[in-house]
């Protein structure tokens, strides 16, 4: 979450995203007994926070002050009505629930009724995006991106803390007859949860943090630049095929091994195979730092190591480079088959490496991680590099 400015949907106790939950209560105000049915509360699932959303505290004073005035002593308040329907994409019907509109803060307005509605979907419906040609997904944030079709259409989604989609329905509607069909196929109950950067962005107009995968792009990019500014030579070089993977850096949608790979495999691309070899070696050469003898049986990731080493006088320059190495092991053991037992083995090495401890090693944690030391990597590497920017 974005910690610039609070979401009205962030607890106000230990900000987490809070969630509507609909339910009964009775209380005791101004001496008059209130019986409030299915009303909507912002509750915190972690630290048991709860308040009435405003809209609905204004009703109860709004009806108390009624009855004040009349003598009565008890008021009941019935919450939205829970078939509550808009005019949205009615020939598909998609299943959500109209109260979220009316109780969400920020989604009621008078003009385009229903149109910010939450609609919901698993997870898995993400991956027809990043799989199928012609289609696109993009993760702005962690929790916020947009998937679309060419240049014909585009529509933002977030991401709850269930690891659910959530999708305004007016945006749905706008959507060509085949694209709803399939979205209808995955669509989910509301949880009433659309706490996401998504929805700070949309809403709030909060501006999300840059995902870690594009702080390792851009840092990646600002240590080129350093070093062709300093040392005039290009040891990186960005093809076609670099620039078609940029596409696929984002966090995973889903963590099926398949949309991991795909990720992982893009990742290496531009970090490992965009290293020119031959310009780090020329380099190496005209510098008189290496012979041509010694760097013959050197890979690139090899050279680019001793560059570091040598070029930025980086003396662990291997443990600087690590998450470089461990990448690149990973996208190996990835792409290729290996005997169940030997993997599990491989698995173990990488996550120690990476110095994570769990007796359950999932995808995810390792992604996490190794994206995370990569940002920080590049991030360190444009230091050393930005020391030398003033010597001659
Ligand atoms: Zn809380």
């Amino acid at each position: 979450m974005n910690e610039s400015r609070i979401s009205v949907l962030s607890c106000p106790n230990c900000r987490s995203w809070l969630v509507i939950d609909y339910r009964d209560q009775k209380f005791y105000q101004k001496g008059i007994n209130v019986l409030v049915y299915e009303c909507p509360f912002l509750v915190c699932k972690k630290c048991g926070f709860e308040k009435l959303v405003d809209i609905a505290s204004r009703t109860i004073e709004h009806r108390l002050n009624k009855a004040l005035s009349e003598g009565a002593k008890q008021i009941e308040i019935q919450g939205p009505p829970k078939r509550l329907r808009f005019d949205y994409s009615e020939d598909i019907p998609f299943e959500y629930d109209g109260r979220d509109w009316w109780a969400i803060p920020g989604l009621h307005r008078p003009w385009d009724e229903g149109f910010l509605t939450p609609v919901f979907f698993r997870r898995k419906v993400l991956t027809k995006y990043m799989t199928q040609p012609g289609y696109f997904l993009g993760m702005s944030s962690a929790t916020g991106g947009a998937i679309g079709f060419h240049e014909r259409w585009s529509i933002r989604f977030g991401i709850n803390q269930r690891n659910e989609v959530a999708i305004w329905l007016g945006y749905i509607a706008r959507l060509p007859e085949e694209e709803r069909y399939y979205l209808r196929s995955e669509n989910i109950p509301s949880s009433h949860d659309v706490g996401s950067d998504f929805f700070t962005a949309s809403i709030e107009v909060i501006a999300p943090s840059p995902s870690p995968e594009l702080k390792i792009l851009e840092a990646r990019d600002r240590f080129y630049k350093s070093v062709f500014q300093k040392w005039e030579v290009s040891i990186s070089h960005f093809d076609n095929e670099a620039i078609d993977s940029m596409e696929n850096i984002v966090r995973p949608p889903v963590w099926t091994e398949e949309i991991v790979r795909t990720v992982i495999d893009a990742l290496n691309k531009v970090c490992i195979e965009t290293l020119d070899s031959s310009n780090i070696k020329s380099h190496l050469i005209t510098e008189n730092k290496a012979k041509a003898d010694d760097l013959k049986d050197l890979r690139s990731l090899k050279l680019f190591n001793l560059w570091i080493k040598i070029f930025l006088r980086v003396a662990n320059s291997e443990e600087i480079l690590r998450p470089l190495f461990i990448l690149y092991d990973l996208r190996v053991l990835l792409l290729h088959l290996f005997p169940k037992e030997k993997r599990r083995e491989e698995i173990k090495s990488i996550a120690n490496r990476l110095s994570i401890d769990k007796d359950n090693l999932d995808l995810e944690s390792i992604y996490a991680e190794l994206i995370d030391r990569l940002a920080k990597m590049w991030e360190k590497l444009c230091e050393f590099a930005d020391q030398w920017k003033d010597f001659s």
